[in-house]
């Protein structure tokens, strides 16, 4: 036996916790399935000081418990875990646990995108303590600091400009020898005097883990073998982004990089199933964009269940 919901949202970020509230005040009881990692990428970040309404900033983490106070206080019902099946092929709509099976009239899906990392122990340890992986989020913090971006694609060019208003200096480390970026966005970082390169250059560790904050990095030269030190204060790491659609990869239409394609606000190949948040969005990926897309995927499930 099932249990029958109005409305599953699977993903605790700030679109799927903005979409809770959403649908908790339309009395539709929401069941929210938090997921591995409970309250998405604010979790890693220190303080967010670009979310409106917080003129002083406010840690991530805390943020996050405050729309989860305020989806529980309207009636969210959250449970920890994460969804192991679905079943979209028609309403109700089945979404499994670990320890329960649901099924669904609408589903709102909120499972985000996970920044990709070097897998270095000490990336993790020093996240949000001088490693990023966000320049929106955290370039002001290194007004007249030395700094690195890890990546040769867009997003570690774009990262590098961005970050030139703040740093000293940005080097731009690379694995190889010629960038996957734009021209256009090459020629504008080559064109960069704040903007030094290391190419074919792979970040073995960040240093300090001891001191709890970054001082450098060990890089090692994949030509020569060489191993060098490179003084910082900050390291961006901008190599990509997984969105995580494993759940609905063949059940939704998902474009050439695996993000759910949405159209009409935030509605799927799938009648009655919504998507927002970095899911359905690599252009913007913010926390306000994710909450305003929340909104706007708790609208469109109401508006689809009435109908
Ligand atoms: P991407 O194009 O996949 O580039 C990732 C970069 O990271 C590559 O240079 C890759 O090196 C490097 N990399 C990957 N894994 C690594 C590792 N473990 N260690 C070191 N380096 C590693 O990703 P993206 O830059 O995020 O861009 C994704 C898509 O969004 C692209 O289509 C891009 O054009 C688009 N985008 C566009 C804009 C814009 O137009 N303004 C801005 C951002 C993104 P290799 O080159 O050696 O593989």
């Amino acid at each position: 036996m099932s249990e029958q919901r109005d409305v599953i949202i699977i993903g605790s970020g700030p679109a799927g916790l903005t979409a809770a509230i959403y649908t908790a005040r339309a009395n539709l009881k929401p069941l929210l399935i938090e997921g591995l990692e409970a309250g998405g990428q604010l979790m890693i970040t220190t303080a967010v000081e670009n979310f409106p309404g917080f003129s002083d900033g406010i840690m991530g983490p805390e943020l996050m418990g405050a729309m989860r106070v305020q989806a529980e206080r309207f009636g969210t019902e959250i449970i920890q875990g994460h969804v192991t099946g679905v079943d979209l092929s028609r309403p109700p709509f089945i979404v499994k646990t670990d320890g329960t099976d649901y099924q669904a009239r609408a589903v709102i899906l909120a499972t985000g995108a996970s920044a990709r990392l070097l897998g270095l122990p000490s990336e993790r340890r020093l996240m949000g303590h001088g490693v990023s992986t966000c320049a929106t989020c955290d370039g002001f913090f290194y007004r007249n600091r030395p700094i690195a971006v890890v990546g040769g694609g867009d997003s570690a060019l774009e990262e590098a400009i961005f970050l030139t208003k703040f740093a000293s200096r940005v080097t731009l480390i690379h694995r190889r020898d010629s960038l996957r970026g734009s021209k256009i966005m090459r020629d504008k970082a080559a064109a960069n005097p704040k903007i030094a390169f290391r190419w074919n250059s792979i970040v073995e560790e960040v240093k300090d883990v001891e001191k709890g904050v970054v001082t450098g990095v060990l890089l090692r030269d994949t030509v020569t073998g060489e191993r060098s030190e490179l003084p910082l204060e900050g390291l961006f790491v901008a190599i990509g982004h997984t969105p995580n659609t494993s759940l609905v990869a063949n059940q939704l239409a998902l474009d050439a990089n695996g993000y759910v394609v949405t159209h009409d606000g935030t509605h799927t190949s799938v009648p009655g199933v919504c998507a927002c948040g970095d899911v359905q969005d690599h252009v913007y990926r913010q926390a306000i964009t994710a909450a305003g897309s929340g909104c706007m995927a708790a609208l469109d499930a109401e508006r689809f269940i009435e109908g």
